[in-house]
């Protein structure tokens, strides 16, 4: 049984104030603080209560996956942040290191912030991204935070206040005018941070207007969401839940898809009755819940783990959508896993469930030129390769197309990777060239040419 909560939010300042970690010692807490005033942090009372459990941590994967780890940061970085702290330090001391330590943690991967901005009449549309010509996203100023955050996020530089008015909307009609002159789009994806964070009332106004016959072209909305995970009662016992649904009963019956596209890192959080009941009250309404979730280190880098959540979901009538390897940002030095490795893990799971769990593609990364998939290991001509697939291509004209890289035990990402058969560059590589620099987002200022080719490199 379910009963109803109210949302209480954790975050550095009230630390403190969680009783579960008055078993930790001194230490560990403070180990906690000096990487939580780097990277953001923030829980909630439904994750503490409900999905954690205290008789396992700091193993737990939940606790993993919302609390802080001392290894989060690199030895030199969680060195420099405690000495700062010991020396009771000004705010403004404390910030300008912080502020330097994640400028070293690559806090924009793949070009978020510029290459995928488009221009209207040589403007940047702010807050919408637009990579794959079908699908446009969009980022609500008002939905750029989470019920809780991931110790792993890659949206985690939004958080520190690092980006926020360079990537959100408001809801102005900047965006609808976008998606007005651009039939192609069929599908636009709202995300954040976590759209469902939003008001039922800012929620109407991002969703309302595009239900009208001028945005005709677009048949699909998604919206991308943790809130299934870390706040279920959103859909049921909050305040706005019956508004919510009916808002989406709306989308569905003027005769658009509607799709959840939910982040789920592990079953447990399918586990509780209040996470069952939103997922089912959702469902009523018409909507199709997808999944989707990186592998994630000490969370679920198990191959059971996953085959599990898959499983769970396809019995709920949740269809697995994506498997991401985790992109090259913040702590990637704690998470990243080799993509051999990750390959390993996916197939694993993949092999040991039925049919319809096998609706889920990758493992995947999300990379400057594109959706890469490592689809398999082979042996061709005595060399032993990977071979990798897009699913989504900057150009449309990549997917599909098979492509070899030597086969490597130690790369985590795409860069790493080197084309196989002595070959001295992917097929794409030189195409994806031109695009950035025929880009006109090169010239606009709040875009930095060398970062955005490192990124290419990096990502
Ligand atoms: C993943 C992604 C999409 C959606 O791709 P689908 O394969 O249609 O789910 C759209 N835009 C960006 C930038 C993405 O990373
Ligand atoms: S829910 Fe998504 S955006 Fe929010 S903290 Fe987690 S990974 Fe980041």
């Amino acid at each position: 049984m379910y009963t109803q909560k109210k949302l209480k939010f954790y975050s550095l300042r009230n630390i403190d104030q969680i009783p579960q970690l008055q078993k930790l010692s001194e230490e560990e807490r403070f180990a906690m603080k000096v990487v939580a005033n780097v990277l953001p942090f923030r829980t909630n009372n439904y994750v503490i209560e409900e999905l954690i459990n205290w008789d396992n941590i700091p193993d737990d994967p939940m606790y993993q996956l919302t609390f802080m780890q001392k290894d989060m940061l690199l030895p030199r970085h969680f060195n420099k942040m405690a000495d700062i702290l010991k020396n009771n330090s000004s705010p403004e001391i404390i910030k300008r290191t912080a502020n330097k330590i994640r400028y070293e943690l690559n806090p924009h991967p793949a070009g978020q912030l510029t290459a995928n901005v488009p221009l209207m009449d040589d403007e940047p549309v702010r807050g919408v991204q637009h990579k794959y010509r079908e699908t446009c996203l969009i980022f609500p100023s008002a939905g750029q935070t989470c019920h809780a955050y991931c110790t792993f996020c890659f949206r985690w530089a939004q958080f520190v206040g690092m980006n926020d008015l360079k990537f959100a909307t408001d809801e102005s009609n900047q965006f609808q005018k976008y998606l007005k002159e651009h039939k192609e789009v069929t599908d636009i994806l709202i995300t954040g941070g976590d759209p469902m964070v939003m008001s039922l009332q800012k929620l109407k106004l991002y969703i309302e207007p595009l239900l009208e016959p001028e945005f005709d072209h677009i048949k699909n909305i998604r919206i991308g969401t943790k809130s299934l995970a870390y706040w279920p009662y959103k859909y049921v016992t909050d305040k706005d839940a019956d508004g919510v649904l009916k808002l989406f009963e709306k989308i569905i019956s003027s005769g658009k898809h509607l799709a959840i596209m939910a982040h789920y890192n592990h079953w447990i959080e399918l586990s509780t009755d209040i996470a069952k009941e939103a997922v089912k009250r959702v469902r009523d309404t018409g909507a199709e819940i997808r999944s989707q979730s990186p592998l994630v280190k000490n969370v679920n880098d198990s191959s059971d783990v996953w085959a599990q959540m898959w499983r769970t979901q396809v019995n709920m009538g949740i269809i697995p959508y994506y498997f991401f390897v985790e992109r090259n940002t913040g702590s990637k030095h704690y998470f990243a896993t080799p993509l051999a490795e990750a390959l390993e893990i996916y197939r694993n799971a993949y092999i040991q469930v039925s049919g319809l769990n096998r609706t889920v593609r990758g493992p995947s990364m999300s990379a400057a030129p594109g959706k890469v998939a490592i689809e398999g290991i082979a042996e061709i001509n005595g060399e032993k390769v990977f071979v990798l697939n897009f699913l989504q291509g900057r150009n449309a004209d990549w997917v599909k197309r098979p492509f070899f890289a030597k086969y490597d035990t130690k790369a985590i990402w795409l860069n790493e990777l080197e084309p196989a058969f002595g070959e001295e560059r992917f097929f794409f590589e030189d195409e994806l060239e031109e695009l950035f620099y025929n880009n006109s987002l090169l010239k606009n200022p709040i875009k930095k040419e060398e970062e955005e080719l490192q990124e290419y490199g990096a990502a």
